[in-house]
């Protein structure tokens, strides 16, 4: 059995180090399994995609499309004739993609096109929100998918409303998860850390990149300016994605809470995270690693893919309305924010579940 595991931008990267490191596993106790790694290259930069592969071990992969830049459709298209070109010359029992990215879906598309089974890491889940990249994305991928990897019973229920039959999804847990609760013991301090003079509980982190926050320079400052002015003297770290960081190049950012820094490497960030009063973002995977760590998590968005995270976890949707987060902040400050709990199979295992189920595949 010979699979292909595509991985293209940060979040993915942190998906497929589990699965990769349990298939490795199974390869040194004789089990009949392969696989290649592409990197599509729609991250490319040391921060956002070398880092990663270092921090969490992940080998070189096997190819680098280097379809990374432009726009949602020129991306979607360099990846998809990149990937075809390599499976053309490499075939493969099965395809595997992971997450919600455009190459998740461009490989996805060229996979099922060329009649090789495909596999989706994290299937199901929906924000119902079409004006996110990432719902048309999930929706194309699971329309294709032949097996699907849940993290939870309500991208199960998207499924089935979707008339995908039961056989076809397996509810294994979150990758995600896998990953945080086998780096919990490496993390690092961030040098940042001791130069800013943070101190443990004393400090939010925040993080915003997705285009309804970000795409709006205006809106962008004034939400920015509302957290600035009302979390007293509390420090925010910001470490500032590279599509937000253009939005606010030449603007004047004087916020005296706001601290800016680069995007920091998994086992820097994980600890700045885990060491915070609170972090505030508009991230999807953050909300999952903060319910894991219970730390109180201010979501700036009007829905989530990730209901758990909500109905059992630290996060709350405080929507995309600066105002929003005055009460919130108060509540924060005030020490209510609800503890959480831990979602069904959120446990360090799901990468095992995963290779038990590919294992079993008719060859
Ligand atoms: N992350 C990181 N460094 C940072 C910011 C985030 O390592 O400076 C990690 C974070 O821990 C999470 C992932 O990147 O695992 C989330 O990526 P992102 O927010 O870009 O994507 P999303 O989860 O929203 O798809």
């Amino acid at each position: 059995m010979h699979i292909t595991i595509v991985a293209g931008a940060r979040p993915n990267f942190i998906k497929i180090s589990p699965i990769i490191n349990e298939i490795r596993k199974r390869q040194t106790e004789g089990v009949d399994i392969q696989y290649s790694l592409v990197h599509t290259g729609q991250h490319y930069d040391k921060v956002m995609s070398g880092l990663f592969f270092e921090e969490l071990n992940i080998p070189e992969p096997d190819v680098n499309l280097a379809a990374g830049g432009g726009s949602q459709a020129e991306q979607t298209a360099s990846i998809m004739v990149a990937f075809e070109k390599y499976l053309m010359l490499y075939p493969t029992d099965l395809v595997m993609v992971v997450g919600d990215v455009t190459s998740t879906m461009a490989c996805s598309i060229v996979a099922k096109k060329m009649c090789i089974p495909l596999a989706h890491v994290e299937a199901g889940i929906r924000s119902f929100d079409m004006t996110m990249p990432e719902e048309v994305n999930r929706i194309v991928t699971d329309s294709l998918t032949d097996y699907f990897f849940i993290t939870s019973a309500f991208a199960k229920k998207n499924l089935k409303r979707n008339g995908v039959p039961d056989k076809k999804v397996f509810f294994v847990g979150n990758v995600m998860i896998d990953s945080l609760l086998a780096n919990l013991s490496r993390l690092r301090k961030p040098e940042e850390f001791d130069k800013l003079g943070l101190k443990e509980n004393e400090y939010i982190v925040l993080t915003l990149h997705r285009p309804n926050n970000v795409d709006n320079t205006n809106s962008l400052l004034d939400m920015l300016r509302t957290i600035n002015d009302n979390v007293g003297n509390t420090p925010i770290v910001f470490p500032i994605h590279p599509r937000t960081r253009q939005r606010l190049e030449g603007t004047k950012c004087n916020f005296t809470n706001i601290r800016f820094v680069s995007p920091l490497g998994y086992l820097e960030f994980i600890y700045l995270v885990k060491h915070s009063r609170a972090v505030i973002t508009d991230s999807g995977g953050i909300t999952e690693e903060t319910t894991i760590m219970h730390i109180p998590c201010l979501t700036l968005r009007d829905n989530t893919e990730r209901p758990e995270t909500c109905s059992v976890g630290t996060n709350e949707l405080i929507g995309t309305n600066p105002q929003n987060l005055v009460p919130a902040l108060k509540k924060l400050f005030a020490g209510k924010w609800k503890k959480g709990g831990i979602p069904e199979l959120w446990d360090g295992q799901t990468a095992k579940r995963i290779v038990n189920v590919i294992v079993g595949f008719p060859k």
